[in-house]
């Protein structure tokens, strides 16, 4: 049984919680694709007996996810949006939480157009600073909601520090970890009670699926969202699991080359004339290279810049790209370029933008793993066009 041997973190992401089939050896986990289980007898199942509670391929998926995050849980869910949800389902009507400013703009239109119908409120504070968190905090905060690096304007903060901060005031402290993955980045090794992926981005890695997951150490919260799993019902197919199964296989080796390419392409970014602004954890131009050097062993692959040609510049260059695809998601094979202003971050409210820096210039490039060379070239040829 490979449960019983140590591995390193490499071998995990390859062989943790995944045993050969016992009916057959294969080396690939079946897709159970069923939707109920017959019992034995009244009163006795054998571990299964409703996909919507539990699935076996599921079960490999969400043990393969906890090992790699270094979790004792993991809780997968049909979308990075549904387990957000989840997370915020362990709160209750007239809890207040605090929030990352900069955060992707489905989960502040999640917040801010479902979930404050229900009676939960959110103060969204630059996390990056502190202060600025320990001043939100009100006697009914229960929870502290922090992505690092931020979507889309690369902020990092300090894990450690909000831990303090979160344990001082007995909080939940929530970690959107999607643009890090555990690759570069683990977070309750760093004090949070709550890791969230959506893995749609690098976990899963193709562009293949919707998908998303909550890794905790701590049983009560496990049994909640387990509870909240099987409740509400935003499962991953079996097939679905299966796929984001076979992505992660590569996790390690991709975000390599993602890390390592990004690195190249911000460098060459923030070397050209027409770019006025490059923002990539691993530049040391970055305002928050330093933690993100201390916390993190490798800054992933997303870059997000500005042209010194304002918000027409930017679009000329998301419209003359080739290679690099113009589509909202991140973290796959393909580099993808987006404008956030116009897709991703749409509904967050212009002025709520532009106060958090994200200006209507903004392009934001989720590096792939091509050639480097060929990412390069398409982004110069872009670039040179007239704008
Ligand atoms: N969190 C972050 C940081 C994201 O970038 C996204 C999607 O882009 C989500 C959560 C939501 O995930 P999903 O699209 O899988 O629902």
């Amino acid at each position: 049984m490979t449960s019983d041997i140590p591995m390193k973190f490499d071998t995990k992401v390859v062989r943790a919680g995944i045993e050969p089939d016992p009916t057959t050896g294969s080396i690939v986990p079946p897709i159970y694709q069923t939707a109920t289980y017959v019992l034995p007898e009244v009163g006795t199942d054998k571990g299964f007996d409703y996909t919507r509670a539990s699935n076996p391929t599921r079960q490999v998926l969400e043990a393969n996810l906890a090992a790699i995050e270094g979790g004792a849980h993991a809780v997968c869910y049909s979308s990075g949006m549904s387990a957000v949800d989840a997370c915020m389902k362990l709160l209750s009507a007239g809890d207040h939480v605090v929030c990352s400013d900069d955060v992707y703009g489905g989960v502040s239109r999640h917040f801010n157009k479902v979930l404050a119908r229900y009676g939960l409120s959110f103060t969204y504070v630059d996390t990056s600073q502190p202060e600025t968190v320990r001043q939100a905090i009100r006697p009914e905060t229960k929870m502290l909601w922090v992505e690092t690096p931020t979507n889309p304007l690369l902020k990092v903060t300090d894990l450690e520090v909000m831990a303090t901060i979160a344990k001082e005031h007995k909080l939940f402290f929530g970690v959107d970890s999607t643009f890090a993955t555990p690759v570069f980045l683990r977070p309750l090794e760093l004090g949070a009670d709550i890791v969230m992926h959506s893995t749609t981005k690098y976990l899963s890695g193709h562009n293949q699926i919707i998908g998303g997951v909550v890794i905790t150490d701590r049983d009560d919260i496990k049994d909640e969202l387990k509870f909240i799993q099987k409740t509400i019902g935003a499962v991953p197919s079996p097939f679905d699991s299966w796929l984001t199964l076979m992505g992660l296989k590569t996790l390690h080796l991709r975000m390599a080359r993602h890390a390592e390419s990004a690195q190249i392409v911000a460098e060459y970014l923030e070397a050209h004339p027409k770019v006025a602004k490059v923002a990539y954890p691993g530049l040391a131009s970055h305002p928050q290279h330093d933690i993100a050097k201390a916390q993190m062993s490798g800054f992933s692959g997303m870059i997000s810049f500005e042209l010194t040609g304002g918000l027409d510049a930017g679009r000329t260059v998301m419209n003359e790209v080739k290679l690099c695809g113009l589509a909202e998601s991140l973290g796959a094979v393909e580099t993808m370029i987006t404008h956030p202003a116009t897709m991703t971050h749409a509904e967050v409210p212009a002025e709520d933008r532009h106060a958090r820096g994200l200006t209507d210039g903004l392009v934001r490039l989720s590096v792939g793993i091509e050639d480097v060379d060929d990412i390069i070239a398409d982004l110069e040829q872009a670039l040179v066009r007239p704008q």
